[in-house]
């Protein structure tokens, strides 16, 4: 499942850059048995199996050094873009990121290690994996060096703007009978800049007027 996505793209560069590194850790390397099992079923009764502390506490006293221990889970705090800022404002920050499967890990596995646990948003995975690899690429991309353009690319977009980014366009100027707006093509940047503003504006407080009051906050 690793590097999966993390492996493509300018996250993928960036990790044959060694700009970020990983490690990752197989827990069924720690199964409590000779059948590779890592999970069990719930005390209490009920559908679905639990992730073992036996397996899973082993598994992370393998890692030298931890850093923040995070653990993927729908009741976390859910991940913004203001929260990716503060995970990556320390650039020597190194992560442990636990991944559940089933229906999640036991909870004594938060009470002896300090966890915090991070969600990516309200709906339920069949695993962290992908909760990780979400994680992961929005810490990278706004990393230095890792995307060209400068910081303007990273702090151009959606949420850094305090709201929705603008409509893009790009070349052929007309397509299938669809023009680029003038303004674009103008050569103006005062009017190039209010426009996009406005957009931005509407958008915002078409689609997530949640996001102005936050700002507001
Ligand atoms: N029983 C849990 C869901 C388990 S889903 C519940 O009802 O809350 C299995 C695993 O997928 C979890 O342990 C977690 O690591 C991951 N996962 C599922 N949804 C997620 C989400 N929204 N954000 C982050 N991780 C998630």
């Amino acid at each position: 499942m690793f590097p999966g996505t993390l492996g493509g793209g300018v996250v993928g560069r960036a990790l044959d850059k060694k700009i970020w590194s990983m490690d990752v850790i197989n827990i069924r390397d720690f199964a409590v048995n000779n059948y590779g099992s890592v999970d069990d079923e719930q005390f209490g009764g009920g559908a679905g199996m639990v992730m073992r502390p036996d397996a899973i506490g082993p598994a992370i006293d393998s890692i030298k050094k931890t850093g923040k221990i995070i653990y993927f889970s729908p009741r976390g705090k859910v991940l913004n873009q203001k929260l990716v800022r503060e995970f990556v404002a320390d650039k020597d920050a190194t992560y442990t990121l636990l991944c559940g499967r089933y229906e999640g890990i036991d909870e004594r596995i938060l009470q002896e290690y300090d966890i915090t646990e991070v969600s990516i948003g309200d709906y339920i995975l069949s695993g962290g994996e992908v909760a990780a690899q979400v994680f992961v690429d929005s810490c990278v991309r706004v990393m230095d060096n890792v995307l060209g353009g400068g910081s303007d690319s990273t702090q151009n977009e959606s949420f850094e703007i305090g709201g929705l980014e603008w409509p893009l366009y790009t070349r052929p100027s007309v397509w299938r009978g669809h023009k680029v707006p003038e303004v674009l093509l103008s050569g103006h940047h005062g009017n190039i800049e209010r426009w996009r503003k406005q957009q931005s504006d509407d958008l915002t407080k078409a689609r997530r007027p949640d996001l102005i009051k936050e700002n507001k906050k």
